[in-house]
């Protein structure tokens, strides 16, 4: 399989290429040259495979010239070692994403990334600087999956008191190879810095650097999976995406493209709606993020944009993807509501795509199929704004360690030269 830029054809390169760059040289994202079908003895036999088949898979074709069956299978058992069950919450699926270490979703992809990038570069003798912006999520999860990985150091970009204290002990409470830098601005403003600072000549001779968020290929990839997996179990599902950078959805999109029965998607974004405007409109209009209480989803110029507008036209991705926005209040409204029928505690994430469905329906634009949500992180991890509606919400085990921990970051201000200083180690 080889990957292309999605702002030029003209230099194809390799998987292992595609996720140890990140970015591509031009500045665009990589993709595949074609997304692979599944074969056909694995579809028909998808609602019988164990997760970990199915991971095997549906990553294979993307990765199969550059890691042996033998080796990605054990990256895969070794991601993969939590589960994620699709679940019933009154008329709803809801696929649990939470289960990982970091408790949210982004734990498959960056769990995975971090075991390809070990083995691609088994090899390697010169070091590798990982450099991330995250709005929330991503953060912690890629410092967990790469926390102690050897010649691999990582440095995380966060907007500074725009992430809950949690998610600050997960990005910044770990040390050891990796570091956290607090930015004076937003979550655009973070990626910003990440993508100057990658084509700048002096941080290349000291280091291999790639990306770690959801523009990397290794990231996306592994999320296809458990749209397979949920879609096995509940065919012809609508699957309702909590998005922000929209490396989820596109993954989804992926798991379709492949042959997963998914019939189509909700993309549920917060009030940061340039997709939902976009699939409306046509006109793709990018703007400074605003912060809301799912801000891991605080995104006003999504990166995977790039991505879904080189799988499908407009008009097709009109068809294949309803967009629908929810504001902080009916946010909180889902959260309750959710509670109140059926027991069940959405995060505030989560609540977006209770709520998105439910507009969905409303507006007729279901026909009648079932509604998968996706639980992209635990309530536990939100409890500033999910205790005050529903009363105390249960820690699971992953995150008490992670509260235990204490935040070590430096503060700067948004600019490239500070971000310059930090990394020339000035
Ligand atoms: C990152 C994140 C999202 C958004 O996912 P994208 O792939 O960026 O669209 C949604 N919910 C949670 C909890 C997240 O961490």
């Amino acid at each position: 399989m080889r990957y292309y830029s999605t702002r030029s054809r003209s230099q194809p390169v390799s998987f292992a290429h595609a996720v140890l760059r990140g970015l591509a040289e031009d500045g665009g994202l990589y993709v595949a040259e074609t997304i692979p079908e599944y074969r056909s003895a694995v579809l028909s036999s998808l609602s019988s495979m164990s997760f970990h088949d199915i991971a095997f898979e549906t990553i294979r074709p993307f990765a199969r010239d550059d890691i042996p069956d033998a080796p990605l299978r054990d990256i895969i058992e070794n991601a993969f070692n939590f589960p994620a069950p699709v679940i019933e919450a009154g008329r709803r699926g809801v696929a649990e994403l939470f289960h990982g270490p970091t408790a949210a979703f982004k734990d498959f992809g960056a769990r995975f990334m971090a075991r390809a990038f070990a083995y691609l570069r088994r090899e390697e003798s010169k070091p590798l600087m990982i450099l991330v912006a995250t709005s929330g999520d991503t953060g912690g999860a890629v410092a967990g999956g790469f926390f102690e990985v050897e010649g691999i150091s990582v440095t995380v970009l966060y907007p500074k008191g725009r992430v809950t204290p949690l998610q600050e002990k997960q990005i910044a409470g770990l040390g050891g190879n990796i570091s956290a830098l607090a930015v004076e601005g937003s979550f655009d403003d973070c990626q910003r810095l990440v993508k100057a600072a990658f084509s700048r000549d002096y941080l290349r001779k000291k280091f291999d650097l790639s990306s770690a968020n959801s523009i990397n290929i290794a990231r996306l990839i592994p999320q296809a999976v458990y749209y397979a997996a949920s879609a096995a179990k509940h065919p012809g599902a609508v699957f309702c995406v909590p998005s922000g950078n929209f490396g989820n959805l596109t993954a989804g999109l992926y798991a379709r493209e492949m042959g997963a029965p998914v019939s189509r998607f909700i993309a549920a974004t917060n009030i940061n709606k340039t997709i939902p405007e976009y699939l409306e409109s046509g006109v793709y209009n990018p703007r400074p993020s605003i912060a809301t209480i799912s801000n891991a989803m605080d995104v006003g110029a999504p990166s995977n944009f790039e991505r879904m507008s080189a799988l499908r036209s407009h008009a097709e991705l009109q068809k294949l993807i309803t967009g629908v926005f929810v504001d902080d209040g009916e946010t909180k409204d889902a959260i309750k509501k959710v509670y109140d029928e059926t027991g069940y505690i959405a995060d505030p994430h989560g609540a977006v795509g209770f709520r998105a469905a439910d507009i969905a329906e409303s507006r007729g634009l279901l026909s009648g199929e079932k509604v998968i949500v996706l639980e992209t992180a635990h309530p536990a991890k939100f409890a500033e704004t999910v205790e005050p509606i529903v009363g105390k919400v249960p820690v699971p085990p992953q995150l008490a360690l992670a509260e235990g921990r204490r935040v070590s970051s430096q503060t700067i201000p948004a600019t490239d030269d500070a971000l310059d200083a930090v990394l020339r180690g000035e």
